[in-house]
Protein backbone atom coordinates (compact mmCIF):
# COMPACT_ATOMS: atom_id res chain seq x y z
CA UNK A 1 0.00 0.00 0.00
CA UNK A 2 3.01 2.18 1.15
CA UNK A 3 4.80 2.05 -2.43
CA UNK A 4 1.17 2.17 -4.22
CA UNK A 5 0.60 5.47 -2.86
CA UNK A 6 4.04 6.84 -3.28
CA UNK A 7 3.51 5.55 -7.32
CA UNK A 8 0.22 6.84 -7.55
CA UNK A 9 1.07 10.50 -6.11
CA UNK A 10 3.98 10.29 -8.20
CA UNK A 11 1.77 9.91 -11.19
CA UNK A 12 -0.49 12.93 -10.35
CA UNK A 13 2.91 15.42 -10.00
CA UNK A 14 4.99 13.85 -12.73
CA UNK A 15 7.68 13.05 -10.47
CA UNK A 16 9.90 9.97 -9.55
CA UNK A 17 9.78 9.79 -5.71
CA UNK A 18 9.56 6.23 -5.35
CA UNK A 19 12.93 5.60 -7.70
CA UNK A 20 14.75 7.87 -5.40
CA UNK A 21 12.91 6.36 -2.09
CA UNK A 22 13.90 2.99 -3.04
CA UNK A 23 17.73 4.23 -3.71
CA UNK A 24 18.12 6.23 -0.44
CA UNK A 25 16.39 3.55 1.55
CA UNK A 26 19.51 1.40 0.06
CA UNK A 27 21.93 3.01 2.39
CA UNK A 28 19.51 2.66 5.54
CA UNK A 29 22.04 -0.77 6.47
CA UNK A 30 24.66 0.01 4.38
CA UNK A 31 28.21 0.15 5.98
CA UNK A 32 29.90 3.71 6.70
CA UNK A 33 32.13 2.81 3.77
CA UNK A 34 29.51 2.56 0.81
CA UNK A 35 27.75 5.79 1.93
CA UNK A 36 31.02 7.69 1.87
CA UNK A 37 32.05 6.47 -1.60
CA UNK A 38 28.24 6.63 -2.93
CA UNK A 39 29.10 10.28 -1.81
CA UNK A 40 31.97 10.79 -3.07
CA UNK A 41 31.19 9.25 -7.14
CA UNK A 42 27.86 11.93 -6.80
CA UNK A 43 30.46 14.91 -6.34
CA UNK A 44 32.52 13.92 -8.62
CA UNK A 45 29.70 13.88 -11.19
CA UNK A 46 28.17 17.29 -9.64
CA UNK A 47 31.30 19.45 -9.54
CA UNK A 48 32.14 17.95 -13.06
CA UNK A 49 28.99 19.09 -14.30
CA UNK A 50 29.42 22.20 -12.65
CA UNK A 51 32.52 23.24 -14.44
CA UNK A 52 31.11 21.99 -17.78
CA UNK A 53 27.63 23.36 -17.99
CA UNK A 54 27.17 26.31 -15.02
CA UNK A 55 28.64 29.51 -16.04
CA UNK A 56 29.00 30.60 -12.47
CA UNK A 57 30.90 27.66 -11.45
CA UNK A 58 33.04 27.20 -14.02
CA UNK A 59 34.27 31.35 -13.69
CA UNK A 60 34.52 30.62 -9.86
CA UNK A 61 36.59 26.92 -9.84
CA UNK A 62 38.93 29.23 -12.63
CA UNK A 63 39.52 31.82 -9.75
CA UNK A 64 40.35 29.31 -6.92
CA UNK A 65 41.66 26.80 -9.17
CA UNK A 66 39.76 24.19 -8.45
CA UNK A 67 39.89 21.41 -11.16
CA UNK A 68 37.00 18.86 -11.25
CA UNK A 69 38.88 15.99 -12.76
CA UNK A 70 41.52 16.02 -10.16
CA UNK A 71 38.80 15.93 -7.51
CA UNK A 72 39.19 12.48 -5.65
CA UNK A 73 38.49 13.79 -2.09
CA UNK A 74 35.57 15.62 -0.14
CA UNK A 75 38.59 17.76 1.97
CA UNK A 76 39.30 19.37 -1.58
CA UNK A 77 36.01 21.33 -1.43
CA UNK A 78 37.60 23.34 0.87
CA UNK A 79 39.04 24.91 -1.92
CA UNK A 80 35.75 26.41 -3.40
CA UNK A 81 34.80 29.02 -1.28
CA UNK A 82 31.14 28.46 -0.15
CA UNK A 83 28.12 29.81 -1.84
CA UNK A 84 26.60 32.17 -0.35
CA UNK A 85 23.02 33.75 -0.21
CA UNK A 86 24.75 37.09 -1.88
CA UNK A 87 26.04 34.84 -4.60
CA UNK A 88 22.25 34.01 -5.40
CA UNK A 89 21.01 36.95 -5.31
CA UNK A 90 23.52 38.36 -7.85
CA UNK A 91 24.41 35.09 -9.96
CA UNK A 92 21.23 33.16 -9.81
CA UNK A 93 20.94 33.57 -13.34
CA UNK A 94 24.50 32.18 -13.91
CA UNK A 95 23.78 28.94 -11.53
CA UNK A 96 21.03 27.98 -13.85
CA UNK A 97 22.98 25.13 -15.95
CA UNK A 98 23.73 25.47 -19.65
CA UNK A 99 21.81 22.03 -20.67
CA UNK A 100 18.78 22.69 -18.68
CA UNK A 101 17.68 25.95 -20.20
CA UNK A 102 14.33 26.13 -21.50
CA UNK A 103 13.44 23.34 -19.76
CA UNK A 104 10.53 23.02 -17.06
CA UNK A 105 12.09 24.31 -13.42
CA UNK A 106 10.46 24.99 -10.38
CA UNK A 107 11.19 28.26 -9.63
CA UNK A 108 10.96 29.28 -5.49
CA UNK A 109 11.88 31.55 -2.84
CA UNK A 110 12.88 31.73 0.62
CA UNK A 111 14.55 33.61 3.16
CA UNK A 112 12.11 36.09 4.85
CA UNK A 113 13.59 35.76 8.29
CA UNK A 114 17.15 35.92 7.18
CA UNK A 115 16.75 39.39 5.43
CA UNK A 116 18.37 38.08 2.30
CA UNK A 117 15.43 36.49 0.47
CA UNK A 118 16.76 34.38 -2.28
CA UNK A 119 15.66 32.64 -5.31
CA UNK A 120 16.36 28.74 -6.53
CA UNK A 121 15.02 26.54 -9.52
CA UNK A 122 14.55 22.67 -9.26
CA UNK A 123 13.77 20.24 -11.70
CA UNK A 124 11.92 16.74 -11.32
CA UNK A 125 15.00 15.07 -9.92
CA UNK A 126 15.41 17.54 -7.86
CA UNK A 127 12.24 18.14 -6.32
CA UNK A 128 11.43 14.51 -5.84
CA UNK A 129 14.85 13.37 -4.47
CA UNK A 130 13.99 16.17 -1.98
CA UNK A 131 10.48 14.20 -1.50
CA UNK A 132 11.97 11.11 -1.10
CA UNK A 133 14.76 12.05 1.58
CA UNK A 134 11.69 13.66 3.33
CA UNK A 135 10.02 10.32 3.67
CA UNK A 136 13.18 8.53 4.74
CA UNK A 137 13.94 11.12 7.21
CA UNK A 138 10.35 11.20 8.71
CA UNK A 139 10.84 7.43 9.17
CA UNK A 140 13.70 7.72 11.36
CA UNK A 141 10.69 9.18 13.71
CA UNK A 142 8.82 6.02 13.49
CA UNK A 143 6.50 7.16 10.92
CA UNK A 144 4.93 5.11 8.46
CA UNK A 145 2.44 5.67 5.67
CA UNK A 146 -0.44 4.03 7.62
CA UNK A 147 -0.61 6.59 10.40
CA UNK A 148 -2.96 9.59 10.11
CA UNK A 149 -1.39 13.32 10.51
CA UNK A 150 -2.22 16.85 10.81
CA UNK A 151 0.11 19.50 8.76
CA UNK A 152 -0.20 22.47 11.02
CA UNK A 153 1.38 24.79 7.71
CA UNK A 154 1.06 27.64 5.16
CA UNK A 155 0.95 31.34 5.14
CA UNK A 156 -2.27 32.58 3.21
CA UNK A 157 -0.91 32.08 -0.18
CA UNK A 158 -0.21 27.96 -0.01
CA UNK A 159 -3.22 28.02 1.85
CA UNK A 160 -5.45 29.73 -0.80
CA UNK A 161 -3.81 28.57 -3.86
CA UNK A 162 -2.06 25.01 -3.28
CA UNK A 163 -4.68 23.49 -1.08
CA UNK A 164 -6.88 23.98 -3.47
CA UNK A 165 -6.09 21.86 -6.09
CA UNK A 166 -7.10 18.97 -6.86
CA UNK A 167 -3.82 17.21 -6.60
CA UNK A 168 -3.37 18.30 -3.71
CA UNK A 169 -6.79 17.35 -2.17
CA UNK A 170 -5.67 13.59 -3.32
CA UNK A 171 -2.36 13.66 -1.73
CA UNK A 172 -3.95 14.59 0.94
CA UNK A 173 -6.28 11.99 1.48
CA UNK A 174 -3.67 9.42 0.03
CA UNK A 175 -0.91 9.90 2.46
CA UNK A 176 -4.12 10.71 5.39
CA UNK A 177 -2.10 13.87 5.57
CA UNK A 178 -4.85 16.42 6.60
CA UNK A 179 -3.86 20.29 7.04
CA UNK A 180 -4.28 23.08 9.13
CA UNK A 181 -3.53 26.37 8.11
CA UNK A 182 -1.05 27.85 11.07
CA UNK A 183 -1.68 31.18 10.23
CA UNK A 184 -4.63 31.43 11.69
CA UNK A 185 -3.72 30.27 14.81
CA UNK A 186 -3.66 33.91 16.51
CA UNK A 187 -6.82 33.66 18.52
CA UNK A 188 -8.14 31.55 21.22
CA UNK A 189 -11.24 30.69 18.92
CA UNK A 190 -8.69 28.84 16.18
CA UNK A 191 -6.66 27.74 18.65
CA UNK A 192 -10.01 25.76 20.17
CA UNK A 193 -10.98 24.64 16.70
CA UNK A 194 -8.29 23.01 16.33
CA UNK A 195 -7.96 21.45 19.52
CA UNK A 196 -11.50 19.98 18.51
CA UNK A 197 -10.21 18.73 15.41
CA UNK A 198 -7.23 16.56 16.88
CA UNK A 199 -9.89 15.27 19.28
CA UNK A 200 -12.27 13.85 16.56
CA UNK A 201 -9.56 12.95 14.54
CA UNK A 202 -7.66 10.83 16.62
CA UNK A 203 -4.46 11.87 14.37
CA UNK A 204 -1.50 9.58 15.36
CA UNK A 205 1.35 12.48 15.30
CA UNK A 206 1.24 16.35 14.68
CA UNK A 207 3.95 18.01 11.87
CA UNK A 208 4.26 21.77 11.27
CA UNK A 209 5.63 25.11 12.05
CA UNK A 210 7.66 25.07 15.54
CA UNK A 211 6.56 28.13 16.44
CA UNK A 212 2.80 27.44 15.18
CA UNK A 213 2.71 24.00 17.47
CA UNK A 214 4.33 26.16 20.32
CA UNK A 215 1.72 28.27 20.27
CA UNK A 216 -1.11 25.91 20.81
CA UNK A 217 1.32 23.76 22.98
CA UNK A 218 1.13 27.29 24.97
CA UNK A 219 -2.81 27.41 24.86
CA UNK A 220 -3.05 23.34 25.98
CA UNK A 221 -1.27 23.94 28.88
CA UNK A 222 -3.18 27.32 29.99
CA UNK A 223 -6.21 25.76 30.04
CA UNK A 224 -5.08 22.59 31.05
CA UNK A 225 -6.34 20.72 28.45
CA UNK A 226 -5.35 17.16 27.28
CA UNK A 227 -6.20 14.54 24.27
CA UNK A 228 -8.35 11.00 25.27
CA UNK A 229 -6.26 9.47 22.33
CA UNK A 230 -2.35 9.03 22.44
CA UNK A 231 -0.26 10.94 19.73
CA UNK A 232 2.48 9.54 19.44
CA UNK A 233 4.81 12.34 18.47
CA UNK A 234 5.30 15.97 17.01
CA UNK A 235 7.60 16.62 13.73
CA UNK A 236 8.41 20.48 14.67
CA UNK A 237 10.43 21.97 11.11
CA UNK A 238 10.89 25.31 9.26
CA UNK A 239 12.01 27.58 12.05
CA UNK A 240 14.78 26.88 14.91
CA UNK A 241 13.43 24.32 17.83
CA UNK A 242 14.45 26.18 21.14
CA UNK A 243 14.56 24.03 24.14
CA UNK A 244 11.88 25.88 26.10
CA UNK A 245 9.21 24.72 23.16
CA UNK A 246 10.49 21.02 23.21
CA UNK A 247 9.66 21.14 26.68
CA UNK A 248 6.16 22.82 26.46
CA UNK A 249 4.97 20.80 23.62
CA UNK A 250 6.25 17.08 25.31
CA UNK A 251 4.13 18.28 28.42
CA UNK A 252 1.02 18.62 26.72
CA UNK A 253 1.18 16.80 23.33
CA UNK A 254 3.90 14.07 23.10
CA UNK A 255 7.54 13.74 22.14
CA UNK A 256 9.15 15.84 19.62
CA UNK A 257 11.49 15.02 16.94
CA UNK A 258 13.03 17.97 14.76
CA UNK A 259 13.46 18.12 11.32
CA UNK A 260 16.14 20.39 9.29
CA UNK A 261 15.84 21.32 6.09
CA UNK A 262 15.76 24.53 3.89
CA UNK A 263 13.24 25.40 0.46
CA UNK A 264 16.69 25.55 -1.41
CA UNK A 265 17.84 22.33 -0.36
CA UNK A 266 14.67 20.16 1.67
CA UNK A 267 15.51 17.20 4.18
CA UNK A 268 18.76 17.79 5.45
CA UNK A 269 18.79 16.57 8.66
CA UNK A 270 16.16 14.47 11.16
CA UNK A 271 16.18 13.59 15.09
CA UNK A 272 16.14 10.24 15.32
CA UNK A 273 13.67 8.59 17.61
CA UNK A 274 16.18 6.04 18.78
CA UNK A 275 19.36 7.77 19.53
CA UNK A 276 17.79 11.43 19.84
CA UNK A 277 20.62 12.80 17.41
CA UNK A 278 19.77 14.19 13.63
CA UNK A 279 21.17 12.15 11.06
CA UNK A 280 22.53 13.82 8.23
CA UNK A 281 20.67 12.35 5.06
CA UNK A 282 23.85 11.27 3.61
CA UNK A 283 23.09 10.16 0.07
CA UNK A 284 21.31 13.50 -0.55
CA UNK A 285 22.97 16.27 0.49
CA UNK A 286 26.59 16.66 1.71
CA UNK A 287 27.01 18.76 5.12
CA UNK A 288 29.82 20.48 5.78
CA UNK A 289 30.78 22.58 8.74
CA UNK A 290 32.57 25.69 8.89
CA UNK A 291 34.65 27.24 11.79
CA UNK A 292 33.42 27.14 14.70
CA UNK A 293 32.51 30.29 16.48
CA UNK A 294 32.19 29.23 20.17
CA UNK A 295 33.63 26.27 22.73
CA UNK A 296 30.86 24.68 21.85
CA UNK A 297 31.12 23.90 18.27
CA UNK A 298 28.52 26.16 16.78
CA UNK A 299 29.71 26.04 13.40
CA UNK A 300 28.49 27.68 10.02
CA UNK A 301 26.68 24.84 7.92
CA UNK A 302 27.79 24.63 3.93
CA UNK A 303 25.38 22.41 1.97
CA UNK A 304 25.63 21.00 -1.36
CA UNK A 305 22.49 19.73 -2.90
CA UNK A 306 23.69 16.20 -4.24
CA UNK A 307 20.57 15.57 -6.89
CA UNK A 308 20.09 18.92 -7.96
CA UNK A 309 21.79 19.42 -11.21
CA UNK A 310 19.49 22.40 -12.37
CA UNK A 311 20.25 24.73 -10.12
CA UNK A 312 23.44 23.65 -8.50
CA UNK A 313 23.86 24.67 -5.12
CA UNK A 314 27.75 23.42 -3.83
CA UNK A 315 28.73 24.40 0.32
CA UNK A 316 25.45 26.49 -0.16
CA UNK A 317 25.89 28.41 3.27
CA UNK A 318 22.35 29.42 3.89
CA UNK A 319 22.97 31.29 7.19
CA UNK A 320 22.15 28.41 9.49
CA UNK A 321 24.21 26.91 12.09
CA UNK A 322 24.79 23.85 13.65
CA UNK A 323 27.69 21.46 15.82
CA UNK A 324 28.97 18.52 14.37
CA UNK A 325 27.89 15.26 15.96
CA UNK A 326 30.55 12.22 16.32
CA UNK A 327 30.07 9.71 13.68
CA UNK A 328 29.91 6.88 15.45
CA UNK A 329 26.75 3.96 14.82
CA UNK A 330 24.56 4.68 17.50
CA UNK A 331 21.99 2.23 19.05
CA UNK A 332 19.93 2.92 16.05
CA UNK A 333 22.44 0.98 13.54
CA UNK A 334 22.24 4.07 10.75
CA UNK A 335 25.34 4.92 9.69
CA UNK A 336 24.46 8.22 8.40
CA UNK A 337 26.38 11.46 9.62
CA UNK A 338 25.15 12.76 12.93
CA UNK A 339 24.77 16.55 13.62
CA UNK A 340 24.49 16.90 17.61
CA UNK A 341 22.21 19.92 17.12
CA UNK A 342 20.72 22.10 14.72
CA UNK A 343 21.77 25.26 16.88
CA UNK A 344 20.15 28.49 15.24
CA UNK A 345 20.93 31.12 12.57
CA UNK A 346 23.59 33.74 12.30
CA UNK A 347 20.98 35.82 13.37
CA UNK A 348 20.63 34.21 16.60
CA UNK A 349 24.36 35.62 17.31
CA UNK A 350 24.84 39.10 19.15
CA UNK A 351 28.26 40.16 17.86
CA UNK A 352 30.54 41.42 20.80
CA UNK A 353 33.04 44.76 20.46
CA UNK A 354 36.10 42.72 21.41
CA UNK A 355 35.25 40.81 17.93
CA UNK A 356 33.77 37.92 19.73
CA UNK A 357 30.03 36.35 19.72
CA UNK A 358 27.50 35.29 21.68
CA UNK A 359 25.57 32.31 21.23
CA UNK A 360 22.27 32.81 22.26
CA UNK A 361 20.86 29.22 21.86
CA UNK A 362 23.65 27.74 24.14
CA UNK A 363 23.38 29.76 26.90
CA UNK A 364 19.49 29.30 27.27
CA UNK A 365 20.02 26.01 26.21
CA UNK A 366 18.65 22.46 27.96
CA UNK A 367 20.83 22.18 30.89
CA UNK A 368 19.46 25.94 32.50
CA UNK A 369 15.70 25.11 31.20
CA UNK A 370 15.46 21.77 33.42
CA UNK A 371 16.19 23.73 36.35
CA UNK A 372 14.37 26.36 36.14
CA UNK A 373 10.54 26.12 36.49
CA UNK A 374 7.90 28.20 35.04
CA UNK A 375 10.05 30.46 32.28
CA UNK A 376 7.37 30.14 29.53
CA UNK A 377 9.57 32.19 26.88
CA UNK A 378 12.39 34.37 26.43
CA UNK A 379 14.22 37.02 23.71
CA UNK A 380 17.68 38.63 24.19
CA UNK A 381 17.51 42.30 23.05
CA UNK A 382 20.64 44.22 21.98
CA UNK A 383 19.82 47.91 22.54
CA UNK A 384 23.43 49.17 22.47
CA UNK A 385 27.10 48.17 22.27
CA UNK A 386 27.50 47.42 25.99
CA UNK A 387 23.67 46.42 26.55
CA UNK A 388 21.11 43.44 26.39
CA UNK A 389 17.82 43.48 27.78
CA UNK A 390 17.39 39.85 28.63
CA UNK A 391 12.71 39.32 28.15
CA UNK A 392 11.60 36.74 30.18
CA UNK A 393 7.90 35.47 30.62
CA UNK A 394 7.21 33.80 32.99
CA UNK A 395 4.14 31.86 34.59
CA UNK A 396 3.05 31.22 38.26
CA UNK A 397 5.51 28.79 39.17
CA UNK A 398 8.73 30.94 38.66
CA UNK A 399 10.29 31.57 42.32
CA UNK A 400 12.76 34.01 43.00
CA UNK A 401 15.26 30.71 43.13
CA UNK A 402 14.41 30.49 39.65
CA UNK A 403 15.92 33.83 38.73
CA UNK A 404 18.57 33.26 41.23
CA UNK A 405 19.78 30.21 38.92
CA UNK A 406 19.26 32.49 35.29
CA UNK A 407 21.51 35.29 37.00
CA UNK A 408 23.81 32.88 37.80
CA UNK A 409 24.69 30.93 34.52
CA UNK A 410 24.01 34.15 32.62
CA UNK A 411 27.00 36.03 34.44
CA UNK A 412 28.83 33.16 34.05
CA UNK A 413 28.27 33.29 30.10
CA UNK A 414 28.34 36.88 29.82
CA UNK A 415 29.53 39.14 32.71
CA UNK A 416 32.94 41.01 31.60
CA UNK A 417 31.62 41.20 27.99
CA UNK A 418 28.97 42.93 27.56
CA UNK A 419 26.03 44.28 30.03
CA UNK A 420 22.74 42.83 30.53
CA UNK A 421 19.66 43.64 32.56
CA UNK A 422 16.60 40.90 32.84
CA UNK A 423 13.33 42.17 32.07
CA UNK A 424 10.16 40.53 32.50
CA UNK A 425 7.29 41.20 30.20
CA UNK A 426 4.00 39.88 29.53
CA UNK A 427 4.82 39.00 25.73
CA UNK A 428 7.10 38.68 23.76
CA UNK A 429 6.73 41.08 20.53
CA UNK A 430 6.55 38.99 17.32
CA UNK A 431 7.30 42.00 14.68
CA UNK A 432 7.35 42.41 11.06
CA UNK A 433 7.22 38.70 9.26
CA UNK A 434 4.79 37.65 12.56
CA UNK A 435 7.45 34.95 13.57
CA UNK A 436 9.37 34.44 16.57
CA UNK A 437 13.13 35.81 16.77
CA UNK A 438 15.29 34.82 19.70
CA UNK A 439 17.26 38.03 18.97
CA UNK A 440 16.50 41.31 18.74
CA UNK A 441 18.99 43.89 17.14
CA UNK A 442 18.05 47.45 18.64
CA UNK A 443 21.90 48.66 18.86
CA UNK A 444 22.06 50.08 15.05
CA UNK A 445 18.80 52.34 15.70
ZN1 LIG B 1 19.82 7.30 15.17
Amino acid sequence: MTRLSILISDILKGQNTLHYLRHFESFRDAPREKIEAYQLERLKELLAHCEQNVPFYRKRFRECGFSAGDFSSVEQMKQIPPLTRQDLQESWQDIIADNYRGKKLYTGSSGGSTGQPVSYRKDRDATSAGQAAHLLGWSLSGWKMSMKGLHIWGNPATVNEEWGRLSSKLKARIFRHHKFPAYRLHDSDRLNELYQIIKKERYDYLDGYTNAIFHFAEYLKAGGLTFDHKIRYVLTTAENLHDFQRKTIEETIAPVYDTYGCSEINSIAYECARCRRYHIIDPHVCVEFGEPLDSLGTSPLMITDLDNFAFPLVRYMNGDLGIPGVADRGECGLNFSVMAAVSGRETDLIKLKDGGVLSVPSFFGSMLLRKVNGLIQYQVEKVSEDMLNINLVTGERFTPDDLKIIESALDEYIRGRIGYEIRFVDAIDVSGSGKFKLVVDRSGQ
